[in-house]
């Protein structure tokens, strides 16, 4: 049997770390079956943020999106598994907590603030190139 294994780049955005739910958010990957392959706390610069966030320069939540990411540390997550991509995408939920599915990281755990960009704890690479890309950038 072979098996494909595959790597995706997940982020406890600051108001996940600040919020004290890093636990929580590890324990829903590891509980899902994904290996933990490396991890970091970090506090990105500029330069880290705009390229991670490249896609989004120029729409109106770029700006506070970026400010929001630079307000407190978060936690950097290498983890490995089959289809982990797409699986983490479907553990975190839909971007808007609001409507993110119950049973969600955003969907049980995101709060609206009512803010200019939404804080919904959590980031995880949207494709295989995307996933290549953001890992190289954090790791
Ligand atoms: P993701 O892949 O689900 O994280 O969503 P995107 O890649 O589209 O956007 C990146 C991040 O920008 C999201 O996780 C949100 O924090 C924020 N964001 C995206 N779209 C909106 C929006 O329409 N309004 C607000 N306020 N924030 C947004
Ligand atoms: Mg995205």
């Amino acid at each position: 049997m072979t098996t494909y294994v595959e790597e995706t780049l997940v982020l406890v955005k600051p108001d996940g770390v600040a919020r004290n739910l890093t636990g929580e958010i590890l324990r829903r990957i590891e509980a899902k079956g994904y290996q933990l392959v490396d991890l970091k706390m970090i506090e990105p610069d500029r330069e880290l943020l705009a390229a991670h966030y490249e896609e989004h320069l120029g729409k109106p939540f770029y700006e506070p999106l970026v400010e929001f990411m630079e307000s407190g540390p978060i936690v950097a997550i290498r983890i490995a598994g089959n289809r982990v991509i797409e699986g983490f995408r479907s553990l975190a939920g839909t971007t808007d907590p609001t409507t993110a599915a119950p049973g969600t990281i955003r969907g049980d755990l995101g709060r609206d603030w009512g803010l200019a960009v939404q804080q919904n704890l959590v980031h995880g690479s949207d494709s295989p190139e995307s996933a290549a890309r953001e890992l190289a950038l954090w790791f």
